[in-house]
């Protein structure tokens, strides 16, 4: 056969004109899903979602399998897809000795359907910036990983590992610190951080351009941090302060977190509601953390011993869980009542928070030292709670995946199941909008774009239980 023989000409025709019609090619395509639209409280039935690496390309109606071809399919017939979950307030610590329990985390987060953390800072931030790295990048299996870095705090830090903002002078010194570490957002933490420097670092941040949020000195004013462009309050001292007309006498005597109670006492529901308009003009998000004031209100009371999520907590962090219950037992029946009063008062300012437009993020607060709050299990506890609080059960799925990356400025990325958005997915055997529940009959989790199924957490699990008593190594 010459070069140009006509049955070569036939063969480069074919070629081509099969080229023409050449498919398009995905890495995973996830067809026949009932997709979960958090934003509109409906599901969309029948989608086919198209993947390539960890990004969603595509999502349409289901299409002629022969139109496409794909390295990998799930058929979610039945199931449900929504964005993997995010709790919006985690902590990494407990020093050098915890770095490999801390690690041994990871898993936890996935196995319960969490896809991304937001770190509330702690004391190993290299090996946090390092996981978030190699989670990034394909290497290690774990959620994404947002971090604040060290906290900042006065000279007396509350927490190892903070840096120490002692005067004003030492506040763009700080900062810088935590701009070369390439942290996603500012902590300020209150062990002995003064009002004035409290006040300092978020002007310095804003100028910057970074985020700030965290723990307010009780001598300092929350609308006048708003004011300053504070971004957000971890915990909710800081909103129920402003709610009390009582608040600026009771700030003149220096009780610390002793003004607490006679703030509750105190609280005006019309002046919240002032309050909580500013906050959601000022776009200031709230991370309320109910369910470890809820778990450390009882501590005294319920036997964890027998939880069987203490099994997958290393024995150095649970070590650090015994400082709760001492605390617990020396502030006796007054703590646990001021505990119980909090929970109470926080639980009744949801839903005027919500009706306000203010942002609350879901946030289990979990880590070494906060007791009995497992990773994972925790996230779920709190979507409860702010359920039982009265939101909707699409207005509390949105605390954690749609608030989550808002205030990160990454609502780009995530929040929805769209074009565009990376591949991080929930696949589920029954509706989460109709009970929460159902968030936790996980058939598949989809992390950047790769399938994670009930076997493989199963497995990821089984690697970081503690074995007949024995540590692993
Ligand atoms: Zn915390």
């Amino acid at each position: 056969m010459t070069k140009f023989s006509p049955l070569y000409l036939f063969s480069v025709l074919l070629f081509f004109s099969c080229n023409n019609n050449s498919k398009e090619s995905y890495d995973l395509v996830i067809s026949n899903a009932s997709i979960i639209d958090v934003e509109n409280d409906k599901v969309i039935s029948g989608q086919t979602i198209f993947i390539s690496e960890d990004e969603i390309v595509e999502v349409g109606d289901n299409r002629d399998k022969d139109s496409y071809t794909s390295k990998e399919e799930i058929d979610a017939q039945g199931k449900f897809v929504m964005p993997g979950l995010w709790d919006n307030h985690v902590h990494f610590r407990g020093g050098d000795t915890l770095i490999r329990e801390n690690k041994d985390l990871l898993p936890l987060f996935l196995a319960y359907g969490i896809t991304t953390v937001r770190d509330a800072g702690g004391d190993i931030t290299p090996s946090v910036l390092k996981w978030k790295d190699q989670i990034d990048k394909g290497e290690l299996d774990g959620p994404t990983i947002f971090s604040s870095g060290p906290k900042l705090d006065g000279d007396q830090p509350a927490w190892p590992g903070s840096i120490k903002v002692s005067d004003s002078s030492d506040i763009e010194a700080a900062l810088d610190s935590v701009e070369k570490l390439e942290v996603d957002y500012v902590k300020m933490y209150d062990g002995n951080l003064s009002a004035e420097n409290y006040y300092g670092i978020i002007e310095a941040a804003e100028k910057r351009g970074l985020k700030t949020t965290g723990h307010m000195p009780m001598s300092a004013d929350f609308m006048k941090a708003i004011s300053l462009g504070l971004d957000g309050a971890e915990h909710m001292y800081y909103p129920l302060k402003a709610c009390s007309p009582a608040a600026d006498s009771l700030t003149k005597l220096n009780l610390g977190y002793g003004m607490i109670e006679p703030l509750i006492d105190t609280y005006d529901p019309e002046l919240a509601d002032e309050v909580f308009a500013k906050m959601s003009e000022e776009n200031v998000f709230v991370t309320p953390t109910l369910y470890i004031g809820k778990t450390l209100a009882e501590i005294l009371e319920v036997d964890h011993q027998q939880d069987s999520l203490l099994n997958y907590i290393g024995s150095g962090i649970e070590k650090t869980y015994q400082g709760r219950i001492e605390g617990a037992k020396r502030a006796k029946a007054s703590g646990s009542k001021m505990r119980e009063k909090m929970e109470e008062i926080s639980t009744k300012m949801i839903g005027p928070m919500q009706n306000a437009g203010v942002k609350i993020l879901a946030g289990s607060d979990c880590g070494a030292f906060n007791s009995y709050v497992y990773p994972g299990e925790s996230l779920h506890g709190e979507l409860s709670a702010l359920a039982g609080a009265g939101l909707t059960n699409a207005q509390t799925l949105r605390t954690s995946i749609v608030n989550g990356p808002e205030f990160l400025d990454l609502e780009d990325k995530y929040g929805s199941v769209k074009e565009g958005k990376v591949a991080d997915l929930l696949l589920l055997e029954k509706n989460p909008l109709e009970n929460l529940q159902n968030l936790q009959e996980i058939t598949a989790v989809v992390k950047n774009g790769k399938v994670i199924n009930r076997e493989d957490l199963r497995n990821m699990l089984q690697s970081v239980k503690r074995q007949n008593g024995l540590e692993n190594e």
